[in-house]
């Protein structure tokens, strides 16, 4: 790791370059501007904040340090199955023991990318007769997105590259590293 003004400039992870793109800093800004939001939006709401493990950890701490109002917060897993029959793999959220029907959801998700998780997360809730829900993410890859839901409240938007930081891993490693990072290789595939 190597020093910069806004903290480390690179880094390497499983053997490949990661160079500095968002410092703490402006992500904590950005993350200020979601709150605000939110705290218009949802005041005397009591809103119920569904964070993605793993990654949404960071976006919720962050997030919740900076909102002024009645709120809980739970977390969830995503996870497939395939199954032995034809109907392919059967997604199911892990852990929402909540309550929450008539609750106002916010999903809160470290990434948004094609948008395939966030859709399985919303087919899980389709069913449960909530009072309304919304997605917040810390990062949005608009070139990416394949999906229909409107993804209202983004921290940052980032090109379609791969990044680590800030609860965002490659490989089980970097979510711990302060600011984001983008792969410094040419692709456009989750590496
Ligand atoms: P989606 O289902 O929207 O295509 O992708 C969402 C999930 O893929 C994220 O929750 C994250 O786990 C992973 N993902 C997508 N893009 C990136 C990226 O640039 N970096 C990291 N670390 N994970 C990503
Ligand atoms: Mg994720």
């Amino acid at each position: 790791m190597e020093g910069a003004s806004t903290g480390i400039a690179s880094v390497e992870l499983h053997g490949r370059a990661f160079v500095g793109f968002i410092s703490a800093n402006e992500l904590e800004q950005a993350i200020g501007r979601v709150a605000k939001e939110l705290q218009v939006k949802y005041a005397d709401k009591r809103p119920l904040f569904l964070g993605v493990l793993n990654g949404a950890y960071f976006f919720a701490a962050k997030l919740l340090e900076r909102l002024d109002l009645e709120c809980e917060l739970t977390f969830v897993k995503v996870a497939s199955y395939h199954g032995t029959s034809s109907s392919g793999s059967v997604t199911q959220l892990i852990g929402l023991n909540e309550k929450i029907e008539g609750r106002h959801v916010v999903v809160l998700e470290d990434i948004v990318d094609t948008g395939g998780t966030i859709a399985h997360v919303m087919d899980s809730l389709s069913d449960r007769h909530v009072a309304s829900v919304s997605v917040a993410t810390l990062l949005f890859k608009p070139e990416a997105y394949k999906q229909q839901f409107p993804i209202e409240h983004v921290a940052v938007r980032v090109p379609d590259r791969f990044v680590v930081g800030s609860g965002l891993d490659y490989d089980g490693l970097g979510r711990n590293l302060p600011g984001i990072f983008i792969l410094n290789e040419p692709t456009h595939e989750p590496v």
